[in-house]
């Protein structure tokens, strides 16, 4: 993938650290003509708390969940993302928000 595709995707999508796109397949690379990006946490990093912000060890990496915007040069576009759970002392388990599907975003989560 070049790299200013990576970081074209990056911004559409207004990644933040620690996430980054690990694969990106375009409309004449994928199987059904539709953009396909999949995002990671590095399994290097560990996960702040979203309860208490702390740092914490990382329980799992749940399954791969997907989300779809329309957005991108008018090619549906899909993101695919096994979001960490991290393992707090204090607060349990909990799910990294995803800086993509927040209030107002324009991704919707399919699966
Ligand atoms: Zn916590």
């Amino acid at each position: 993938m070049p790299k200013d595709l990576k970081s074209f995707l990056a911004d559409c999508i207004g990644l933040q650290e620690p996430w980054e796109i690990c694969e990106a397949e375009g409309p004449s690379e994928s199987a059904d003509g539709n953009i396909h990006v999949r995002i990671r946490v590095p399994p290097s990093v560990r996960p702040l708390c979203p309860g208490c912000g702390r740092m914490c060890s990382c329980f799992d990496r749940g399954e791969e969940r997907v989300w779809r915007s329309m957005d991108i040069s008018a090619v549906c576009t899909y993101l695919h993302a096994e979001v960490p759970r991290t393992d707090c002392r204090t607060c349990g388990q909990l799910s990294v928000p995803v800086p993509w599907a927040g209030p107002g975003s324009r991704f919707k989560l399919v699966e």
